[in-house]
């Protein structure tokens, strides 16, 4: 076995994300010596220690970075701010900050000023994960042939990110590294947006009236289930991501509306040509993420 890349790894949330990362670390041996985890309720530490994910739990977050060299932040990207102050002053020296956020802009923005010197901040974000949440949803192999993105500001310390990057295909993961700017437009358009649509489109089901709710939950199969299972996503963790991704996100969404309209626009002349070349363009992309082996 390889030696482990960190002698202390700690993970501030540990969340469906967090716990699968320790889950893999503890299985390995190759990723930590250690794994400290921080959650904000001792009812998610308890439930740590009685699931056996971490080494350790630790309630402060300060205390939990303490003597880390690779401190991952895994709780929603609202609370990141807070967190990097109450953490900063902690962080030892030459240790890498890392996150697993679904926004990388604000993260920049809102840790970046915070890493003292001499500590490495590599932001990154696992393309992964469920609807479910909590240290129980944990799995080892969520990061199984799924892309992990840095995005490393520029000037960052090369070994720094080269660790970053062997964590995660040691997850099982391939990375790529990019453009954060880049990262939140293409992460609007293949994952904030269809999250925004499946929200909205089981509150106005559930908004129609008694006896159609009924039947909408009765005849869910015929493609409503699907919406409900990513609309089942924690509010908490997609409310940052909405409000973290303002921009990007909102532009996707004129775009996506225009598009809604043009296909308005053949249903109501009658257009049948335009709808049927507009289901096959969405069959070639199905086939395509199958041939990337990302379906
Ligand atoms: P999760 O299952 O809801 O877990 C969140 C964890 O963060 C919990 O342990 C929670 O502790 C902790 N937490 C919340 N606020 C905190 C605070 N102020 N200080 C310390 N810990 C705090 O969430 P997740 O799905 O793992 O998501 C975590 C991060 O990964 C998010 O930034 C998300 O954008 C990103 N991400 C998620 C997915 C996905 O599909 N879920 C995929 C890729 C990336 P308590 O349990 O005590 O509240």
């Amino acid at each position: 076995m390889a030696e482990p890349l960190f002698q202390r790894l700690a993970l501030i949330g540990i969340g469906l994300i967090g716990s699968s990362v320790a889950r893999i670390a503890r299985e390995r041996g190759d990723i930590a010596a250690e794994v400290v985890a921080n959650a904000r309720s001792q009812k998610t530490l308890d439930r740590v220690v009685e699931l056996g994910v971490a080494d350790r739990v630790e309630p402060d977050p300060r205390r939990a970075v303490a003597g880390a060299d690779c401190v991952m932040l895994c709780a929603p990207v609202g609370a990141y701010a807070a967190i990097a102050e109450a953490i900063a002053p902690h962080l030892a020296p030459g240790a890498i900050l890392t996150d697993v956020g679904s926004t990388k802009q604000s993260v920049i923005r809102d840790v970046g000023p915070l890493v003292p010197e001499g500590v490495h901040f590599v932001p990154a974000h696992p393309v992964a994960g469920t609807e479910y949440s909590g240290p129980d949803a944990g799995f080892t192999t969520l990061f199984q042939g799924r892309w992990t993105l840095l995005t490393p500001p520029p000037g960052t310390d090369e070994a720094a990110v080269a660790a970053i990057e062997t964590l995660w295909q040691r997850c099982g993961s391939m990375v790529e590294r990019m453009d954060p700017a880049h990262h939140d437009r293409v992460m609007a358009i293949v994952s904030h947006m269809p999250h925004l649509i499946a929200f909205t489109i089981c509150g106005t089901a559930y908004d129609l009236a008694g006896e159609t709710k009924a039947e909408v939950l009765q005849f869910a199969a015929s493609g409503f289930r699907d919406f409900t299972r990513i609309a089942a996503s924690d509010p908490v963790m997609w409310r940052d991501v909405f409000l973290n991704n303002r921009e990007a996100l909102l532009e996707m969404l004129a775009r996506f509306t225009e598009d809604a309209q043009a296909m308005a626009r053949a249903v109501r002349w009658g257009d049948g040509a335009y709808i049927e070349q507009q289901v096959k363009r969405g069959r070639k992309i199905r086939q395509s993420l199958i041939d990337l082996k990302q379906a």
